[in-house]
């Protein structure tokens, strides 16, 4: 079992989800795991429900709001090992029925909301030398998908943040690494019709879509030292699927 034992991480949007299965994952490997949720009352439950040390407010797209509680968890904590920048969220719309509000939040979530957490992670790390940051990309990142043209925007450049961010802070000790999750059954694709998901699942060789903790359990290898000379990358948690 990989021990994480002495860490002190970071899981935003850790309230549901892959974020949740993440704290889960992280604090029974030994971590001390604080967490962030948008509303104060969820993430102190979600905290105390999934062994995490503290559950916070933030909103990701506020970036001195996330500069200021990165540097306040590494202060409290003495320091600041794993960060993983998992808050996000998932709108579709063909492309003649996108909307500007939509680009708007889409952009400012995923994209703004992950660089200002890759950004205040690494001056967080930085004055110890070592730390490991897992952001959350997407299959459709990869591909593309009819109907998800900007979160599949959104989900390339987060992709392309790792990739960036692992070249300017390898040198400094931080690794920087994405999981692009497939179809995963949380709160984000519970609007997906039954038709889908069973065209979906047709499609993926291991035969049925993902769980949060399968996706827990790729982070949770990327931020430990079993994965110690894995910088850069972006791995695919999605069973085989190919869009
Ligand atoms: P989810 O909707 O269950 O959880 C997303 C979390 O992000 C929630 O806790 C939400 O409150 C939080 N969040 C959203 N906007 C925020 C903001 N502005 N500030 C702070 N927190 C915010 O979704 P999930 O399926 O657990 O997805 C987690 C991540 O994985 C997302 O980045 C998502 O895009 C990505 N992902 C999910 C899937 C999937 O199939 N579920 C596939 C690929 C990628």
């Amino acid at each position: 079992m990989t021990d994480l034992s002495g860490r002190v991480a970071l899981v935003t949007g850790g309230t549901r989800g892959i974020g949740l299965a993440t704290v889960r994952a992280l604090a029974e490997a030994g971590a001390t795991v604080v967490l962030t949720g948008r509303d104060e009352a969820r993430a102190k439950e979600a905290a105390s429900a999934a062994g995490a040390a503290a559950g916070l407010v933030l909103d990701v797209t506020d970036a001195k709001a996330v500069s200021s509680l990165v540097r306040s968890v590494a202060k409290e904590h003495g320091k600041l090992d794993i960060v993983v920048a998992n808050a996000g969220i998932m709108q579709d719309a063909l492309l003649g029925m996108i909307k500007e509000e939509l680009v708007d939040t889409t952009l400012s979530t995923n994209v703004a909301g992950t660089l200002h957490t890759v950004q205040a992670a690494a001056r967080a790390m930085m004055r110890k030398k070592t730390g490991s940051i897992v952001v959350l990309a997407s299959i459709v990142g990869e591909y593309g998908s009819a109907g998800q043209t900007v979160y599949a925007a959104s989900k390339a450049a987060v992709a392309n943040i790792a990739r960036s961010a692992a070249k300017e802070l390898g040198r400094s000790g931080i690794r920087v690494n994405a999981v692009a999750p497939g179809v995963i059954e949380t709160d984000l694709t519970a609007g997906l019709s039954e038709d889908a998901k069973a065209e979906n699942t047709g499609k993926t060789p291991l035969g049925r879509l993902g769980r949060a903790e399968d996706v827990a359990n790729a982070i949770r290898f990327l931020v430990s030292d079993e994965a110690s000379f894995i910088t850069g990358q972006v791995l695919g948690v999605d069973g085989g699927l190919v869009l």
